[in-house]
C-alpha cells in the first residue's frame, strides 16, 4: 500500500480524477482491468460544462467544435429546428479523450490488466480476479456501470429496462456538416455527428422495443436489423445506414442515481455513481465534473450532498428528451409545428432551457488552471 488514493477504472472519470488529485499533490494510483488504454468506444459530445473541467485539467477537448444541434423529422427529412451552439460544444472520439487525459497524466503508478472481482474491509481491500488482494487507504470507484465498486456500495440496486435499445456504429464520410443531427420519429430516433477531421460519422440509433437486450458496449448486431428499423426514414439517413458494416447493440437500462455513493473508504464517481441515459449526451461531462469536484472537496460526504441535486436533475432531463424525440400522432404534429415556429424566430431559445447545465462552471474558485 503506497498511494493515498487508489482510483479504480481508467475511463474518463478515473483518469480525470487521478489527474485532478495528482495536480493537488495527492499521491494516487490507478487500477484498470484492460491490459492497455486502447481504442474503445466511438463518439462522445463534450458540452461547455465538461470542456471547462478539461481545460482546468490542462487538456484541450480533443475534437472540433459543433456548430449546432439540428432536429430533423426522420420520415420526411424535413428540418424542424437548427439550434446554433455557442463555443465549448465539442465532438470527440472517446479514444482521443482517453489518450489526451492519459498523456497529461504521464507516468503515475498504474496497474493495468488487473480486474477487481470484489471489494472488502469497508473499501480498504481490493480482491482481484486472480485471487490476489491489495490494501488501499481511500478508494475512488470509477469503474463504470458494471464495475465492482457500484455493487459494493449499493448491493442489490437493480436497474429498470427502459424498453429501448441503441445501436452504435461509425461510417466514413466526406463533407458532413460539423453539427449534431437528431432525426426524430415515432418510436425511434437517430443521432449523427462527424468525428475527428470530419472523415468519420458517429451513429447512435435508438428504437423502442418490447424484448430485452443485454447492456454493454460491445455486443455485435446485424447491420440489416438497423437498416430495417429505419427503413421508413428519408434518403440521407437510409444512405448512411447502407454503409454500416459493423454495429453494436445494447439495451438501455434506467439505473437512476445509485442510492448511496459512499461506503467506508470507497466513493463512487461517473457511471458507477449515476449511469446516464444517452439522450442529453452528459455521461462523460458529468463524470468530468464529478472528478474535479471530488478532488477539490474537503470530504466525500459534503461532496455527495452538494453534488446529488445537480446530477439528479441532469438524469431527469435526459429521460425527458427521449419522450420528446419519439412523439406520435397529433402530439407529434403539434410538437413539430411549435419547433418550426420557434426555429423561425428564436432558434436559440430551446437550448437556453439547459443554461443551468451547460453554463455551470464547477471549476470556478477551486484552483483551476485558467
Ligand atoms: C468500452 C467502452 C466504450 C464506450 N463507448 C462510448 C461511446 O462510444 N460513446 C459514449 O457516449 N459513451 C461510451 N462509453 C461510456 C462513457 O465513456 C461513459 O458513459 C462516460 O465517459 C463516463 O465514464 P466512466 O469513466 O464513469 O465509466 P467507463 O467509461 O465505463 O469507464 C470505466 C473503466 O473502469 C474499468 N473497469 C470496469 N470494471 C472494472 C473492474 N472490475 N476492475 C478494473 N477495472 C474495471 C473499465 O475497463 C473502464 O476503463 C463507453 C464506455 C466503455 C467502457
Amino acid at each position: 500500500m503506497t498511494a493515498d488514493i487508489t482510483v479504480l477504472g481508467a475511463g474518463v472519470a478515473g483518469l480525470a480524477a487521478a489527474l485532478a488529485l495528482r495536480d493537488r499533490g495527492v499521491s494516487v494510483e490507478i487500477i484498470e482491468q484492460a491490459p492497455a488504454l486502447t481504442e474503445v468506444g466511438a463518439g462522445l459530445q463534450i458540452a461547455p460544462n465538461g470542456a471547462r473541467v478539461l481545460r482546468a485539467l490542462g487538456v484541450q477537448p480533443p475534437g472540433p467544435e459543433s456548430a449546432a444541434v439540428h432536429l430533423i423529422d426522420g420520415p420526411t427529412g424535413r428540418s424542424l429546428i437548427r439550434m446554433p451552439l455557442g463555443p465549448g460544444f465539442h465532438l470527440v472520439h472517446r479514444a482521443d479523450l482517453i489518450d489526451a487525459l492519459a498523456a497529461r497524466l504521464g507516468a503515475i503508478p498504474s496497474h493495468l490488466g488487473r480486474q477487481v472481482s470484489g471489494i472488502e474491509a469497508e473499501g480498504k481491500r481490493l480482491r482481484f480476479a486472480d485471487g490476489s488482494a491489495r490494501e488501499v487507504r481511500r478508494l475512488i470507484g470509477a469503474d463504470g456501470v458494471r464495475g465492482a465498486a457500484r455493487g459494493f456500495v449499493a448491493p442489490g440496486h437493480a436497474p429498470k429496462w427502459t424498453g429501448q435499445v441503441a445501436w452504435r456504429a461509425t461510417v466514413p464520410v466526406t463533407g458532413w456538416p460539423m453539427e449534431a443531427q437528431v432525426h426524430v420519429g415515432p418510436g425511434r430516433h437517430l443521432v449523427l455527428y462527424p468525428l475527428r477531421d470530419g472523415a468519420l460519422l458517429n451513429i447512435v440509433a435508438v428504437e423502442e422495443r418490447s424484448d430485452w437486450v443485454a447492456e454493454g458496449w460491445s455486443q455485435p448486431d446485424d447491420p440489416a436489423a438497423l437498416r430495417t428499423a429505419f427503413a421508413g426514414y428519408a434518403a440521407p439517413v437510409r444512405d448512411v445506414l447502407e454503409r454500416v458494416e459493423q454495429v453494436n447493440l445494447w439495451g438501455l437500462m434506467d439505473h437512476g442515481a445509485t442510492p448511496a455513493w459512499r461506503r467506508g473508504a470507497c466513493t463512487l464517481i461517473g457511471d458507477a455513481a449515476h449511469p446516464t441515459l444517452p439522450f442529453l449526451a452528459q455521461g462523460a461531462n458529468l463524470a468530468l465534473e464529478d472528478a474535479w469536484t471530488l478532488a477539490a472537496a474537503p470530504d466525500p460526504a459534503a461532496w455527495e450532498a452538494a453534488r446529488r441535486p445537480r446530477v439528479t436533475r441532469a438524469l431527469a432531463a435526459a429521460k425527458g428528451n427521449a419522450r420528446n424525440y419519439h412523439l406520435t400522432g397529433a402530439r407529434r404534429r403539434l410538437g413539430h409545428l411549435a419547433l418550426r415556429a420557434i426555429g423561425s424566430v428564436a432558434p436559440g431559445a430551446m437550448l437556453s432551457r439547459f443554461d443551468w447545465l451547460y453554463g455551470a462552471d464547477v471549476t470556478e474558485g477551486a484552483g483551476a488552471r485558467g
